[in-house]
């Protein structure tokens, strides 16, 4: 199974293959730029050679960029729109560059606009961009909890998907703190089963590319985007461990974004993850 985790390439990426190789991680998620600004680091042809081999050696696969929280796709204000389409765009090519597969996004919050005017926005911005796009990256759009006026209930993706026709560069990262937040009870089998369907009916669970594990500080249907560690939220292990096992998802990336001082305190969570494969 491919189980990883969010860490940094602020130091290069050699330098991030040796980290999940220290945490024993398969498959890694890193910010294409500073989380909260929007600068990005310049990455040179040596560095990626030797990434390359490197990620060859460890078996790293895929490789998933995370963009900005400062993306808003949704935005009614021009020039935060502008500053999406810009970085939507550079990191994009920027991923492509050195092989990384996927590149995850928050579709937006339409402050007040409305959703439907939200999603009005994000469709043209990803027709925009998405149109010409002929690169290997492929861009996810991220299950939200619907804090605040965001968008990205699984209806929101469905309709953005349909709005584009779908094409094979589009795909769906779930995240299970988000999806829990938002109502989904992943607790029960049960519950697991309605949301897979929900998902089946609304755009195919083939759509679904990588999956962001955490567990959730805040109970069900709270709408907070809190991520807790595995086992110590509302999820729980049991919840968690029907995730990982579902056969409908276990051929997925699971990425862990739970909160750490240090990514080494990943080492224990990917081995708790193991260890709840059956
Ligand atoms: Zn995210």
């Amino acid at each position: 199974m491919r189980i990883g985790a969010h860490l940094s390439i602020a130091k290069g990426l050699p330098a991030a293959a040796k980290m999940a190789a220290d945490i024993k991680a398969n498959t890694f998620q890193f910010f294409t730029r500073n989380p909260r600004g929007g600068k990005a680091r310049e990455i040179g042809v040596e560095e990626v050679a030797v990434w390359e081999k490197e990620r060859a050696d460890g078996d790293i696969y895929p490789i998933v960029g995370h963009l900005p929280y400062t993306v808003n796709m949704a935005s009614p204000k021009d020039e935060v729109y502008d500053f999406a389409r810009q970085v939507l765009k550079d990191d994009l090519v920027r991923c492509d560059a050195f092989g990384g597969e996927y590149l995850v996004v928050h579709p937006g919050s339409h402050l007040g606009e409305g959703a439907q005017q939200g999603l009005d926005r994000i469709a043209s911005l990803l027709e925009e961009i998405l149109g010409p796009w002929e690169g290997k990256a492929q861009l996810l759009l991220e299950t939200m909890a619907g804090q605040g006026t965001e968008v990205g209930s699984i209806q929101d993706l469905a309709w953005l998907g349909e709005a584009l026709g779908w094409p094979a560069k589009l795909g769906v990262c779930l995240d299970s703190c988000h999806l829990f937040a938002a109502g989904y009870d992943l607790r029960t089998q049960a519950g697991l089963d309605h949301l897979l369907g929900e998902l089946d009916r609304a755009m195919g669970l083939e759509r679904v590319r990588a999956v962001h594990i955490n567990d959730s500080k805040f109970p069900l249907g709270s709408k907070k985007d809190r991520h807790a560690p595995l086992g110590k939220g509302h999820i729980g292990e049991e919840g968690l461990s029907l995730l990982i096992n579902s056969p409908h998802l276990r051929h997925l990336p699971f990425l862990l974004e739970t909160p750490t001082k240090d990514y080494r305190e990943y080492a224990d969570e990917i081995l708790f993850l193991r260890g709840l494969i059956s």
